[in-house]
């Protein structure tokens, strides 16, 4: 098992407003978030792309986390922009505005030295693209994907096709019963690892996470906070601990894939303390660990 985890999806730069305040054009995109989470564990390759505005600055942070940028494409224009709304209600947001720019035409390409990849993570991005991914891999063990609303709904074929190929997919509740035409999430779950997924990862914002194998139920709860400031990546930052986690452990049995799973709600809880990326920025491995023990302590009900 390799030590490193690819992933492709977008960068972008986001306009985010919350009940709590907002935060204009900071680094976003499910590449972004999914990177940096699963630095804390592994170093990360990265796919995707962006214009030529984007700053030497954020370069750097990403390549000061351990990220290989050698598959992030820079193309001239501008890089994708996203604004969003929280309502007071966290769980719910509205898209304000989307400007795909040089994402608009994004054609994911593995370097060379990514192509051997074992641990690879195609974030939410087009269905058929995600595929075509697939095909430049020459060793891949796991193969993990996200999707959403848009692309179950309108390029529901290809997506079918894709999840054939997938060993774990991780999608939110709501996704779930859209897929599976079931609003009760255990036959939900059922019906999607019908479609191919060895593992299924439901995420359910503030109430955690549960996990679907052939003959396995596991749940993870999200870590209680008191403020949550910025949900945005919440999701992406959950499989990028866990990618990065499975990344550290060099396995993924049973019992990692649990392990992994709490580090994916860890490393979530802490992107949601602040804008975009922001909490990384200050967050020390120890802090990562010290919450790792708090969290077997909020579940144990051995002692
Ligand atoms: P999440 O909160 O997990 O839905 O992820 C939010 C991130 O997704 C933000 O940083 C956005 O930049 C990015 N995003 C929003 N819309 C899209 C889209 N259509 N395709 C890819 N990424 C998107």
């Amino acid at each position: 098992m390799s030590s490193s985890v690819c992933v492709v999806g977008s960068v972008a730069f986001d306009t985010i407003e919350t009940p709590t305040g907002n935060a204009p054009e900071v680094l976003g995109g499910s590449c972004s978030y999914f990177s940096v989470a699963a630095s804390f564990f592994a170093p990360v390759n990265m796919v995707g792309v962006v214009g030529s505005d984007f700053p030497a600055e954020e370069r750097a942070f990403l390549e000061s986390r351990g990220i290989s940028l050698e598959g992030l494409e820079v193309v001239e224009g501008d890089t994708f922009r996203w604004t969003g709304r929280y309502h007071e209600d966290m769980n719910v947001r509205d898209t304000l505005d989307l400007q795909l720019n040089v994402f608009g035409d994004f054609n994911p390409q593995l370097p060379e030295s990514y192509r051997d990849s074992e641990l690879v993570f195609l974030a939410n991005i087009q269905p058929d693209l995600q595929d075509n991914v697939l095909s430049q891999l020459r060793s891949v063990k796991l193969i993990g994907a996200d999707t959403m609303d848009h692309w179950i709904d309108g390029h529901r074929d290809d997506l079918l096709k894709l999840l054939s190929k997938v060993d774990l997919l991780s999608i939110n509740d709501s996704e779930a019963a859209q897929l599976s035409g079931e609003k009760n999430i255990v036959k939900a779950a059922r019906a999607i690892l019908e479609m191919g997924p060895e593992t299924l990862l439901i995420k359910r914002g503030e109430y955690g996470a549960l996990q679907f194998a052939a003959d396995d139920i596991f749940a993870v709860p999200a870590f209680p906070l008191e403020t949550v400031t910025d949900p945005t990546g919440a999701g992406d930052c959950f499989a990028g601990g866990l990618f990065g986690s499975l990344a550290r452990d060099g396995a993924v049995d049973r019992k990692s894939l649990r392990r992994a799973i709490v580090y994916g709600s860890v490393i979530a809880s802490f992107a949601v303390e602040d804008f975009g990326l922001a909490r990384f920025k200050r967050l020390e491995p120890g802090e990562v660990e010290e919450r790792f023990r708090q969290f077997m302590a909020l579940t144990d009900f051995h002692s």
